[in-house]
């Protein structure tokens, strides 16, 4: 018996399954304790009573709060390359190319896409209150949640000709076009920030990344929209985590039940070897006690005529039924690929030590 029957195919697949099983699991864990400080989390109106509770609060800090308030350059607003009228306090910039890539396995052309530019430019802003209040938001770029919109979107379409249609069928690459993007954080929109927010000590208030790891969030979303949006990204890792444990245990279960049927073999030959030594030791002694010890001496010359057909050293000591031939060893018998009889091919019910008297 050798040893566990693992194919290299299923130690992938359930190496496989179980590693993304353990990061989608990894990944549930974060959004679900997100969650939970989302939910944990104290709503403020931004006003003049939030610089007094700050007052009042230890450290002069809210360690994870969630504020609405109208976004406000500073200084000087970016306005937008593309359409003047837009201003904003917060502008990305990026340059795609699109690519059909040929791939031979699934046999159809797959679309890819790379980054050539990106560029990000910001300019400090402020979330303003009903009663003018303002909280400055500190490193907007760190932040999570969709807080710009799309102010330009421009596809540049590439135009070919026969010499590099051929080309494209021998590289296997088609270039598509550039698609051409700017977003921006417009002046006057309504932004929900949620975060650590302080009382610095020049009186001003501020919204910043909280500094224990917890996700720091801007969005044009309001806050249960938001919240809306991790609970189902929760709920995709949790299908996801148990989707993979689920196929991971059924590629157990398969290797299992193989080994089970591969141990079961076994004890059936072991139980049959058993059997066969019971029967020729009982057939020893029988001859024994009707020729005397002597007798079993004369036989080593006539077994050795009349060895076993497979491996030409044993003595034939077996019986096939149903056919009857006798033709091999036991231990031969025993390795047999097939339970069929090598001289006739007919299958072997059953199997009786052979002894002469
Ligand atoms: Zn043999
Ligand atoms: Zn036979």
């Amino acid at each position: 018996m050798d040893g566990f029957p693992v194919k290299v195919t299923e130690a992938v697949c359930l190496g496989a399954s179980l590693a993304i099983s353990g990061i989608c699991y990894y990944l549930y864990k974060k959004s679900r304790t997100t969650l939970d400080k989302l939910d944990d989390a104290p709503h403020f109106t931004i006003d003049g009573k939030l610089k007094d509770i700050l007052k009042v609060t230890p450290g002069a800090c809210l360690q994870y709060a969630v504020i609405e308030g109208a976004v406000r350059p500073v200084g000087e607003p970016l306005t937008s390359h593309f359409q003047k009228e837009i201003v904003g306090v917060l502008q990305k910039f990026l340059l795609r190319e699109h690519r059909l890539v040929w791939n031979g396995f699934s046999r159809t052309w797959m679309d890819s896409e790379r980054i050539l530019h990106q560029r990000v430019n910001e300019v400090p802003f402020v979330l303003v209150g009903s009663d003018e209040t303002m909280v400055r938001v500190l490193c907007p770029i760190q932040a999570s949640g969709v807080h710009t919109e799309i102010t330009h979107e421009k596809f540049h379409q590439v135009n070919y000709g026969l010499g590099d249609i051929v080309g494209q069928y021998l590289s296997g690459e088609k270039l598509k076009g550039q698609l051409e993007t700017e977003e921006m954080l417009k002046v006057g929109t309504a932004l929900t920030g949620i975060g650590e927010v302080i009382l610095d000590t020049d009186g001003t208030l501020c919204l910043r990344p909280p500094p224990n790891g917890t996700q720091y969030f801007l969005s044009i979303a309001d806050f249960d929209t938001l919240r809306g949006e991790q609970e189902s990204m929760a709920t995709g890792w949790k299908a996801l985590t148990i989707t993979f444990a689920l196929v991971g245990a059924a590629v157990l279960l398969w290797v299992g039940r193989r080994y089970y049927y591969r141990l079961k073999v076994q004890w059936e030959q072991d139980h049959e070897r058993r059997e066969f030594e019971r029967l020729r030791a009982e057939a020893t002694r029988a001859r024994a006690l009707l020729t005397g010890p002597e007798a079993s001496q004369d036989r080593v010359e006539e077994h050795i005529e009349n060895a076993c057909v497979i491996c030409l050293s044993q003595p034939r000591n077996c019986i096939l039924l149903d056919c009857g031939h006798v033709c091999c060893c036991h231990s031969c018998y025993q390795a047999l690929p097939h339970r069929r009889c090598p001289i006739c091919r007919q299958n072997i019910s059953r199997v009786v030590p052979l002894y002469h008297v």
